[in-house]
């Protein structure tokens, strides 16, 4: 067997050579050096691992959450003739599978996280040499992340039991907390990290509020060609969005847990073959189907998060062609989820709120969407696209300048450690106790905003974060960003989207 690396990508897999930062993840795991790789949905985060596994003596351990998921990897790990098993409570062949790996005959062998912990796997691992751990879904490690599953805590243990055998973290999905956190609790080091481009400029970004679902779907699916996805919140919605889609004359299919097994199965199944089906479904649907020319996805309501939205969304057009994410929300989808907040254990909750804000940021921006959202992942794009609503057609926005160089002039004086809170306050000039305590009651900006004006802070605080001008911290203190200078100079403005009625109402109860 070959062992550099760009050959077995053209003789194994067939590449005629490597995409994006694949290159630099590969060569540090082949140098033994622990990484952590945040990759898009598309990326091929597998061939990271699956290539050094070839190239590297000995078997590659692949943790991993989702049981489903790995008998997805190790069907297309076989399709490009790797040796690959899963040992997982679900397989009935598993003498089988670890007289193999005994026998080093594996170059993969995926096992669920909470089987870390079990001191037989340990000792089974070392029965015979190991090339590397592969851990997917790395974010899954951190409270941060926007998914934690507690079992991934038992993976350092088992790593530390095996210095010598070098580690790569793989993930689509973690903010910049998140990714310092996956660092540390994997034991990898800092400059281990590895991002790649976030961008998917043949995804059209659109997002409006709800206003009668079924007609909107339908109106916005009757627009698409080709196949697309159509995320419902539950099960109940699942079918009913279904049945409606139908009525318009697409052939449609429901995709949720609640199925059967069979049932579930077939309709996948003729999803993917199908090249004008519309599949409604829970977003456990998509994860590890290989359908590259999903044309579109349609959201009827809120994601988890920004994370979870560009996951969703990333799974159209991941053949390059362009692609349709539309996301419909309600001002209920924010309700309900600040309702949630209060059921989650203190050590999560700051970080659950500023995954909702910075949703909430998203969906009311008048600024480019994809901007926003690269900016999330700490990217410096472009301030304009050109292939997103608010690029396409400007929503009416009022200038609201004025309004915005005094909150920045009032985070600027109070030191830039107080929430927005506080600086309406002092806008005000309310004489609060922690006004006084403070000393604000004696600033500049004391008393400065009209009531007119004292209404706009808070959309507009949010219009600023959106743009990078303004940033939260983990308790609400804002301090400024890079775009906080031009506006305050006067050379940039700021414009908050003029709503109809009806949507002001929606965005009041996103904002409570
Ligand atoms: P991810 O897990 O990051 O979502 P996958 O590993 O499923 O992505 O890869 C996405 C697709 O890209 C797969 O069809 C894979 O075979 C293909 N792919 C991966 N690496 C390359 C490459 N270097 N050149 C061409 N295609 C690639
Ligand atoms: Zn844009």
């Amino acid at each position: 067997m070959p062992a550099d690396p760009l050959d077995i990508l053209r003789t194994t897999f067939g590449f005629p050579a490597f995409r994006g930062v694949q290159e630099r993840v590969v060569a540090r795991v082949m140098a033994g050096d622990g990484t952590l790789a945040v990759m898009p949905t598309g990326a091929g985060k597998s061939l990271c691992y699956q290539l050094p596994a070839l190239a590297r003596r000995g078997t590659a351990v692949v943790i991993s959450p989702l049981i489903a998921l790995m008998h997805d990897q190790v069907r297309s790990a076989e399709a490009f003739g790797i040796h690959a098993a899963t040992l997982t409570s679900a397989d009935s062949d598993r003498d089988e599978t670890m007289r193999r790996f005994r026998e080093g005959e594996l170059d993969l062998l995926y096992v669920a996280p909470e089987r870390a912990s079990n001191p037989g796997f340990r000792e089974l691992l070392r029965l015979t040499e190991l090339s590397l751990f592969a851990i997917d879904e790395a974010h899954c490690v951190s409270e941060w992340g926007h998914d934690f599953r507690p079992d991934y805590r038992l993976l350092r243990p088992l790593l530390d039991a095996f210095p010598q055998v070098p580690r790569l973290a793989l993930t689509a999905t973690a903010d910049e907390h998140t990714r310092a956190d996956i660092l540390q609790q994997l034991g990898l080091p800092q400059d281990g990290l590895i991002v790649a481009g976030f961008d998917r400029p043949n995804i059209q970004y659109r997002i409006s509020p709800r206003d009668g679902l079924a007609q909107q779907l339908k109106a916005f699916i009757a627009e698409q060609e080709g196949a697309g996805i159509v995320y419902a919140p539950t099960r109940d919605a699942t079918e009913r969005l279904a049945a409606q889609i139908a009525e318009a004359g697409r052939p449609t299919r429901a995709y949720h847990a609640g199925l059967d097994p069979a049932v579930r199965a077939k309709n996948q199944r003729d999803f993917v073959a199908s090249e004008d089906m519309v599949m409604v479904a829970t977003i456990a649907f998509g994860m590890g189907i290989d359908k590259p020319d999903v044309r579109f996805v349609a959201h009827a309501g809120l994601p988890k998060s920004i994370e979870a939205y560009y996951q969703e969304t990333g799974r159209a057009g991941r053949d390059g062609e362009p692609a349709v994410a539309q996301l419909f929300w309600g001002a209920e989808d924010f309700a309900r989820a600040r309702k949630r907040l209060g059921e989650v254990d203190d050590a999560r909750v700051a970080g659950e709120r500023t995954r909702l804000n910075a949703l909430a940021q998203l969906v009311e921006t008048s600024e480019c969407r994809r901007a926003v959202l690269l900016r999330h992942f700490g990217e410096h794009p472009a301030t304009t696209c050109g292939n997103c609503d608010n690029c396409l057609s400007p929503p009416a926005t009022v200038d609201v300048t004025t309004v915005a160089r005094k909150l920045l002039s009032a985070a600027f004086r109070t030191e830039m450690r107080f929430g927005v809170g506080h600086l309406i306050d002092v806008l005000a000039g309310r004489d609060t106790d922690k006004v006084i305590s403070n000393g604000h009651n004696r600033l500049s900006v004391f008393g400065i905003a009209d009531e007119e004006e004292l209404k706009l802070v808070r959309p507009v605080a949010r219009v600023l974060i959106a743009r990078d001008a303004l940033r939260a911290d983990d308790y609400g203190g804002l301090s400024f960003g890079p775009s906080a200078r031009p506006i305050l100079k006067g050379e940039e403005s700021v414009g908050l989207v003029v709503q109809p009625k009806r949507e002001r109402r929606r965005k009041r109860a996103a904002q409570e």
